[in-house]
């Protein structure tokens, strides 16, 4: 789950890290009643999860009130590379005499948390690690023991920093990792980390991704996915604890088991079609939760075309489909369907959907047929009599 730069910063301020006091805001009133408060000059800041946001003209100085209208009202709104700027950020602009750069990830081919630091910040970093190499110091952690003071100073000093400032760094650094280990997040960047003239380091921007999958141990930052920009039906799936993907095609795809679901996507790219979402029913299907599944694939309206592909072990193939008639009573669906019932009771599964004789829905034996059956009817192409 990736967060705004604001919210980032929020964790970042928790674990005493230093930046800028700031406020959110989503009207051009609101961005001047904020820049009021948090004093001239201010930063007005595009939130989107997406970086490059200062190259794309979504991050601007403003010494007054005209400048914060004029800023505010040409970034709401603006597109940067697809995302839509809801929210702005409004915070008390920092003079700068250095920008650096800090992250802790994790490197999985090391098995070990990786720091990075380099005195070349505020620019692309992957460009360092490219041309400069030397210039982007890389230290992996003993997780068990976490970043010591003393290892956090010596990257600072490696990565030459100024004299003078290598205590804040290293201060910087041992907050960054303290947020990454502690909040679970996957991902914690600053760029650029700055050096003001009064040699104070702090954040000036941040790239947070909390592990989603660890958020029940964090209440407090639930509420910070980005819900205004999350898929409402993914959104759902979510409450309704479903395991839904949104993607860009116009096949629903459902199956049982994740390994299942995944060999489904492939099946159906190589039969030439493209999936607009995937659904997980997961073990044991009954007739409420296959309603479920079929309401919530069919909320998307870019579905043409759904493929059911069961496999039968704990469940039952012949459950699956009374659930399907079941669902198929109450919600009508208006787009053909390919069932492809395989495994526990799937003759009996089969029986039933033919004695149902379900409006446009078509059965298969196997996932190859049933996954040519799905792309042509959603390219509009007949494959016979429904069965
Ligand atoms: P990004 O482009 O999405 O990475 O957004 P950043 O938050 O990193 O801002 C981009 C650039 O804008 C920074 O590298 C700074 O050079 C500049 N900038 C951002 N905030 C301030 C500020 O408070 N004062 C000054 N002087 N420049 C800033
Ligand atoms: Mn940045």
């Amino acid at each position: 789950m990736d967060l705004l730069e604001y919210q980032g910063k929020q964790l970042f301020a928790r674990h005493g890290l230093r930046v800028s006091s700031g406020q959110a805001v989503t009207s051009v009133e609101d961005a001047v009643k904020a820049a009021g408060e948090v004093g001239y000059p201010v930063v007005v800041k595009a939130q989107v999860l997406i970086g490059g946001r200062g190259k794309a003209g979504g991050v601007k100085l403003a010494a007054d009130e005209s400048e914060v209208r004029e800023h505010a009202g040409n970034i709401l709104g603006m597109d940067i590379k697809g995302h839509i700027v809801r929210t702005l950020w409004i915070e008390h602009a920092s003079d700068i005499a250095s920008e650096y750069y800090a992250s802790v990830l994790l490197d999985r081919s090391a098995k070990r948390p990786l720091v990075m630091f380099s005195v070349e910040g505020g620019v692309d970093i992957e460009e360092v690690a490219e041309r400069t190499p030397e210039k982007l110091i890389r230290h992996h952690v003993d997780a068990l023991t976490g970043l010591s003071r003393a290892e956090a100073v010596e990257i600072a000093r490696q990565g030459g920093a100024d004299a003078d400032v290598v205590e804040g760094v290293a201060d910087a650094l041992v907050a960054l990792y303290e947020v990454w280990i502690e909040e679970d997040a996957t991902l914690a960047e600053i760029n650029p980390l700055i050096v003001t003239p009064e040699r104070e380091v702090k954040a000036l921007d941040s790239k947070v991704s909390l592990d989603g999958n660890a958020l029940y141990r964090h209440p407090e930052n639930q509420g910070l996915s980005d819900s205004e920009n999350e898929d409402p039906i993914e959104r759902r799936a979510k409450e309704e604890g479903v395991q839904y993907v949104k993607l860009d095609g116009d096949i629903g795809i459902l199956g049982n088991g994740a390994g299942l679901v995944m060999s489904t996507l492939d099946v159906v790219a190589q039969a030439g079609g493209s999936p607009a979402n995937f659904l997980d029913a997961g073990g044991g299907s009954d007739a409420e939760k296959i309603k479920q599944a079929v309401d919530l694939l069919l909320a998307n309206e870019a579905v043409k075309a759904v493929l059911f592909n069961i496999f039968g072990g704990i469940t039952r193939c012949d459950e699956v489909a009374r659930g399907l008639i079941a669902a198929f009573e109450d919600i009508k669906p208006t787009v053909p369907f390919v069932v492809r019932l395989d495994g526990t009771n799937d003759v009996e599964g089969r029986r039933l959907l033919q004695e149902a004789a379900l409006p446009n829905v078509h059965a298969a034996r196997t996932m190859n047929e049933a996954a040519d059956k799905v792309v042509a009817l959603a390219a509009g192409q007949s494959v016979g009599a429904p069965a």
